[in-house]
């Protein structure tokens, strides 16, 4: 123990008391790469190592020689040039017996004292041909007795540094030696485990204190991958275990109401009016519910189910299972017209039961909501759709139990938190979106959330047809939109409007409207149109036209709403395509395949466009698999630009990716959760070195509140 205490502290000295440092470079080191004290500088990690474990033969130089390290005789040494191609030229000699030119444009006057033709010397440096031959510019050189000339036994580490830190004389070179000396000072049991070792062993990671020295200053290759592998693997698996013990312990703290058992209600509608056979992946997630629900806690379930995956019958069937054991539910859409499909959706599957459902929106009538708001109270009504409205403090329910809310991200979280509110025991919430999130994503970023997904589509679905057509192949598209229209369907024409900037591409936006006019004339044919400029009530009036087949083009910005079915719309043409993230463009294509019928989504482009909106078209040709799609814009952006990230420090790891190092976080997520759900409090022996890692490491976990 007595050690434990002291070794902790060592790493928590000044950087100033490091031999090497003195105040002023510890000011630097602290202002340009917040090193405090020494266990920050064995935190700032080497971005790669140069070998000079080898001493290679002059001859063996190749022209893809990077860089090489040799030793030999200065045979010659002169200074050659004039002005600005003045430069001192050595030549050294060893036993391959090539030659190698050493070059120096600066500095002379100091190799003219210090190196002297005729001495053995230690070379390094990048190689680069000259007139043909190979040499080194301003090479790193060592005098030696020829007798003992000996390779380094550790690759050696170069770190990132600034330009600032470089004009103080502290470049990547100089912080290897204070790294170095650092390690030098340092007892070997200093850095203390943090990995219950049983894991260790079995996966096979190295120990940390070795760990730490191998990442800095490895014998090999192999041993700098041994160490950035169990590095990688404590960043995750860390983050895990502090993610499920958040998770655990609100579970338990939390009180819920209790759906005890699956009754008629539940039983009647499953046998005699499901439509259709549930997706395995909607029975798995019923269950989840299921499960969640008969424990006495409060569900906060996140559904993730890509476009189409068929989330809303996954909470009628949550909400049927509310009221088998005698409670209300509600289900939030974030506009009028998704809760009026939702609405409708309901009374049409549940129209053989005996319930009461209600529609509660801003334009609800005032005697109807006067209606319902007693409904609600006296529970003559059992379930209720609707919008915002339904947050506001006059809707009070008898016996609220469960709420879901469609496509939250236009959600905040005080407003379910005021959902919460209307039940004495907060009542279940299930949040669902179809804008998938890549697995790994979710998993750190929501990983204290429980979480479902929905990968799989209902059988007989044909996928979207995506293709790309450049701005001057637009004639035939509109011809073919127009066969399309003509045997029946509607079409979208979309644009990049996007709200801020809303000035030119209004422009734009009515430019696109009178050229679609202009290809498909009134009264042929009947255009909508919406977007964020128009009042309210005018753009739910022109969806209306378009939900109703009233109209059969809607030219729109992506203000069309998340959600909104029209099963007879069979085209999308995106125009700017170019414009639109991958997320986006995937939220939009599924507006359409909705129906029965093939479907076409068609990508407009301009006729130059950056590789990176090719790789997104390419990928919106190849694929309508929603959580391929979020995969591949995590990879294109990186983590941090990801929508529907919460706190991208969550994901942001020092060494470890989300992208590339998938596999170990789904291997780090099942040890913690394992571990976690054995010792939630990390009591054991074996877990002690993890809680006391997990102490020490306060503030930067919820750990600190509860301990
Ligand atoms: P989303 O997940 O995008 O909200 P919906 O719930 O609107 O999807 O479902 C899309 C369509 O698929 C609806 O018409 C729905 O009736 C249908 N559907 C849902 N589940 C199934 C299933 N298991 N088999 C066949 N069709 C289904
Ligand atoms: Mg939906």
């Amino acid at each position: 123990m007595v050690t434990n205490v002291q070794t902790t502290n060592i790493l928590q000295t000044p950087i100033e008391y490091l031999k090497g440092v003195g105040p002023l470079r510890a000011d630097l080191l602290k202002k340009e790469l917040s090193i405090f004290v020494y266990e920050d500088l064995l935190n700032h990690f080497p971005y790669r190592h140069i070998d000079k474990t080898v001493i290679s033969p002059i001859s063996s130089i190749q022209f893809n020689t990077e860089y090489i390290q040799v030793a030999g005789k200065l045979i010659a040494l002169e200074v050659i040039g004039e002005k600005r191609a003045r430069r001192m030229v050595g030549q050294l000699s060893d036993q391959s017996g090539a030659l190698l030119e050493l070059t120096w444009f600066q500095g002379i006057t100091w190799i003219q004292k210090n190196v002297q033709i005729g001495a053995t010397y230690l070379v390094f440096g990048k190689v680069s041909f000259f007139n043909g031959k190979p040499q080194l510019v301003h090479p790193e050189i060592e005098l030696k007795q020829p007798q003992n000339i000996t390779a380094k036994n550790y690759l050696e580490p170069v770190y990132p540094a600034t330009e600032k830190l470089k004009a103080r004389g502290l470049s990547g070179r100089q912080i290897a030696h204070l790294t170095q000396q650092l390690f030098s000072i340092l007892p070997s049991g200093c850095i203390s485990e943090n990995i219950p070792p049983e894991i260790c062993n079995r996966l096979k990671l190295v120990p940390r204190f070795e760990a730490y020295q191998a990442i800095h200053f490895p014998a090999n290759p192999e041993a700098y991958e041994a160490a950035l592998r169990r590095l990688k693997f404590e960043e995750l698996f860390i983050a895990q275990v502090r993610l499920h013990i958040v998770k655990l312990r609100r579970q338990n703290a939390s009180r819920g109401v209790l759906f005890e058992k699956v009754g008629d209600y539940f039983n009647t509608f499953y046998n005699r009016y499901l439509p259709f056979q549930l997706t395995n992946a909607q029975k798995r997630v019923l269950k989840e519910i299921r499960s969640d629900t008969a424990k006495g806690h409060q569900m906060n379930r996140l559904l993730q189910g890509d476009v189409g995956s068929g989330k809303t019958i996954v909470a009628l069937l949550a909400m049927l299972l509310a009221a088998d054991n005698g409670f209300q539910s509600c289900m939030m859409a974030p506009t009028e017209i998704l809760a009026q499909q939702h609405f409708e959706g309901l009374c049409n599957l549940l129209k053989e039961m005996p319930f009461e459902i209600a529609l509660l929106t801003g334009s609800t009538k005032t005697a109807e909501r006067k209606r319902i708001l007693k409904g609600l109270l006296d529970d003559s009504i059992h379930f209720i759709v609707g919008t915002h409205a339904i947050i506001e403090d006059i809707v009070q329910f008898k016996n609220l139990g469960l709420v879901i809310i469609d496509e939250q991200h236009r959600f905040g979280v005080e407003q379910r938190a005021k959902l919460w509110k209307k039940a004495a025991i907060p009542p279940h919430v299930l949040v669902m979106t179809a804008t998938p999130i890549p697995r790994t994503l979710a998993m750190t970023a929501y990983g204290d959330l429980d979480y479902s997904v929905m990968d799989e589509l209902p059988p007989g679905r044909q996928p979207v047809k995506t293709v790309h057509r450049a701005e001057h192949a637009r004639a035939s598209v509109m011809d073919f939109v127009k066969s399309e229209i003509e045997k029946g369907r509607q079409a979208y024409f979309i644009y990049p409007l996007i709200e801020e900037s809303e000035k030119l591409s209004y422009e734009d936006l009515m430019q696109g409207f009178e050229q679609v006019k202009s290809f498909f004339p009134e009264p042929r044919f009947s255009i909508s149109m919406v977007h964020g400029k128009q009042p309210v009530e005018q753009k739910e009036l022109n969806m209306q036209r378009f939900v109703k087949g009233e109209t059969q083009i809607m030219v729109s910005t992506t203000v069309i709403e998340v959600g909104v079915n029209v099963p007879n719309a069979s085209v999308m043409v995106i125009e700017s395509s170019e414009k639109f993230g991958l997320s986006q463009l995937h939220q939009l294509r599924g507006r359409v395949g909705r129906g029965s019928e093939q479907s076409f989504c068609i990508l407009l482009t301009g006729s130059k466009i950056s590789a990176e909106a090719k790789e997104r078209i390419k990928i919106m040709c190849a694929t309508n698999n929603g959580f391929v799609i979020a995969e591949k814009d995590l990879e294109l952006r990186g983590p941090g630009e990801i929508e529907g990230t919460r706190q991208s420090g969550a994901v942001n790891f020092k060494l470890a990716s989300i992208v590339n190092d998938r596999q170990m976080l789904e291997v780090a997520r099942m040890e913690a959760e394992q571990l976690v759900e054995k010792d939630m409090e990390l009591q054991s022996q074996e877990n002690s070195c993890l809680r006391l890692f997990l102490q020490s490491s306060k503030g930067k976990t919820g750990w600190s509140k509860i301990s």
